[in-house]
């Protein structure tokens, strides 16, 4: 087991992993203020706007309009997640209002067929296309690789394969490479066989994307950090899931890895309370309660004082 670290990187998703994933479309204007609010709370990493099809996703058909729209403090590092080269050419026009872009594709041939409609691949072909023009462009470019750790259509994942299209997109020169957990269908013990063979065979920033599908993403947050793993994806709230299939609900929540980090003595930046706030203004938007732990308990030695 390596030591713990004294500072980890944690990027949220919740407004474009969240909002993706709510029945109701969200207003811009309620975005522009949650996304300012979680620029506040000492996040460096956010993941902003997707530039889908807004016939496929009209949840997030407002990205410029978000983009333009929000104010974030200096340092606050903004993504946006491409799904191919039209989306790409869309975010280029905008490329001054953030500095990574996302990209991404799914280890599993059905999975991906049913999320983007295309064979792998097709899929790694186009990324490849995609990757350089991203560099060209000046920004920073994070893959993430989909059901990296089992797949609802297909069952198990080889993280042969896993490995295979992250060695593809390395070579093609992006910067991060993550792996999802999309259905929530890891553990930890494959968390810590994956991300051990992982650091043998790659040299880049490895990121983690747990899902809390089944209540075991914290667990495999701790096993991934006890490999290595310094850089995570979450989502304030729990908010986010899948499209595919239905009921693939829930990013791990952002609150509940800072709460546990920071119990841990690891650094995250964040401040822990302004993020609940935020966390919890975000259940008037979406008229309906959340569920994180943290939201529901309040922070470690808060909760038992409260009135
Ligand atoms: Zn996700």
């Amino acid at each position: 087991m390596s030591g713990y670290p004294e500072q980890v990187r944690v990027r949220e998703v919740g407004p474009r992993d969240g909002f993706q994933n709510e029945p109701e479309r969200i207003a811009t204007a309620d975005k522009i203020r949650l996304i300012d609010g979680l620029a506040r709370t000492g996040l460096a990493h956010m993941e902003v706007a997707s530039f889908v099809r807004p016939d496929v996703i009209p949840q997030l058909d407002d990205a410029v309009a978000v983009l333009d729209g929000i104010d974030v403090p200096d340092g606050v590092a903004l993504s946006v997640l491409v799904p191919n080269e039209r989306g790409l050419q869309t975010a280029l026009e905008h490329k001054d209002r953030f500095h990574d872009v996302a990209i991404f594709l799914s280890a599993s041939e059905t999975h991906n067929k049913k999320n983007v409609n295309r064979s792998i691949e097709q899929s790694l072909e186009a990324l490849e296309r995609m990757v350089p023009v991203i560099k060209g462009e000046g920004l920073r470019c994070s893959a993430v690789i989909a059901t990296s750790f089992g797949c609802p259509y297909e069952g198990p994942v080889d993280p042969g394969k896993v490995f295979e299209i992250g060695g593809r997109l390395e070579a093609a020169g992006i910067d991060e490479l993550g792996f999802g957990d999309t259905t929530g269908m890891a553990n930890p013990r494959q968390v810590r066989e994956f991300f051990g063979r992982a650091f043998e065979l790659s040299g880049l920033e490895l990121t983690a994307h747990f899902h809390n599908t089944r209540g075991q993403g914290l667990a495999n947050v701790l096993a991934a950090l006890e490999t290595g793993v310094r850089s995570f994806e979450s989502s304030f709230g729990e908010l986010g899931g899948c499209p595919v299939p239905p009921g693939s609900t829930g990013n791990i929540a952002t609150e509940d890895l800072i709460s546990m980090l920071h119990e841990m003595g690891i650094g995250t930046g964040v401040d822990l309370d302004a993020l609940i706030e935020v966390s919890r203004a975000v259940q008037e938007v979406l008229g309906r309660r959340l569920t994180s732990h943290v939201i529901v308990a309040g922070p470690v030695g808060w909760g038992a004082v409260r009135p």
